[in-house]
């Protein structure tokens, strides 16, 4: 329901959830983090109120300056902690606004492939997709694109990549995403709302866009169609 990805100069998770809080009014079932630590993935989700997410992260704080956060309402599968996001394999995370349509269908190939799923949710074939892709020797910006040409339903997506420290990615198609523009960090988000603490320079990515995001800027391109880069104008935002 909710999305925000930073890669910041500093560790991120307290502004995540910060930033996460600022979209609470939207409503959810559950929320969470991940982060890179030393170039691994690592997650905190907790089902409930962004306080009980909190309260993890107080025990046990992740310190990475590269981070996604989600809060979730649940379309499939419960609200609980296996199912919150971001949802990850090894090598990438990624938080989802939306349903995946044919995740049922992708899913059984994921299955026959002997992936071992750790959700009931429609966003882990993402997970598991681009992973695989990962796995085959691609580039997180070739992987990803391969797997959303795949993918059918609405969507808003942030990945964040194993051992990639200076890059999310990020596409939408019907659901909103906005890329934030800070002084050496990158934001996005799913509501300018959400930025508004750290930055008014946003711009808003169209359907079908992917955009490419590292601390130096963002590279955007019609994921859907020829590929072509685009470029998106850095607004305001009176959020
Ligand atoms: N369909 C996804 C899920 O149920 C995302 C829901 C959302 O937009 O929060 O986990």
């Amino acid at each position: 329901c909710g999305i925000v990805g930073i890669l910041g100069s500093k560790p991120v998770a307290p502004q995540i959830v910060d930033a996460l809080k600022r979209l609470e009014y939207r409503g959810y079932d559950s929320a969470g983090v991940a982060t890179l630590e030393r170039g691994e993935l690592e997650r905190r989700r907790a089902p409930g109120k962004l306080k009980f997410l909190e309260e993890k992260l107080e025990l046990e704080p992740l310190s990475g300056f590269a981070g996604i956060g989600h809060t979730r309402w649940a379309t499939h599968g419960a609200p609980n902690e296996r199912n919150a996001h971001p949802h990850a394999t090894e090598r990438v995370a990624v938080v989802h606004n939306g349903i995946i349509e044919n995740f049922r269908e992708l899913k059984e190939e994921l299955l026959d492939f002997g992936v071992n799923f750790q959700s009931d949710t429609d966003t882990e074939v993402v997970a598991q997709m681009v992973n695989r892709e990962l796995d085959a020797g691609k580039t997180p910006e070739l992987a990803v694109a391969a797997v959303l040409a795949r993918l059918r339903g609405a969507f808003a997506l942030v990945f964040l990549f194993k051992g990639e420290d200076d890059l999310m990615i990020g596409a939408r198609r019907g659901s909103p995403l906005a890329v934030g523009y800070g002084d050496g960090e990158m934001f996005f988000g799913s509501d300018a709302i959400a930025l508004a603490p750290f930055t008014d320079q946003i711009s808003y990515l169209n359907d079908g866009d992917c955009a490419i995001v590292t601390r130096r800027g963002v590279k955007v391109r019609d994921c859907d169609g020829s590929g072509v880069a685009v470029s998106r104008p850095v607004q305001r935002s009176l959020a």
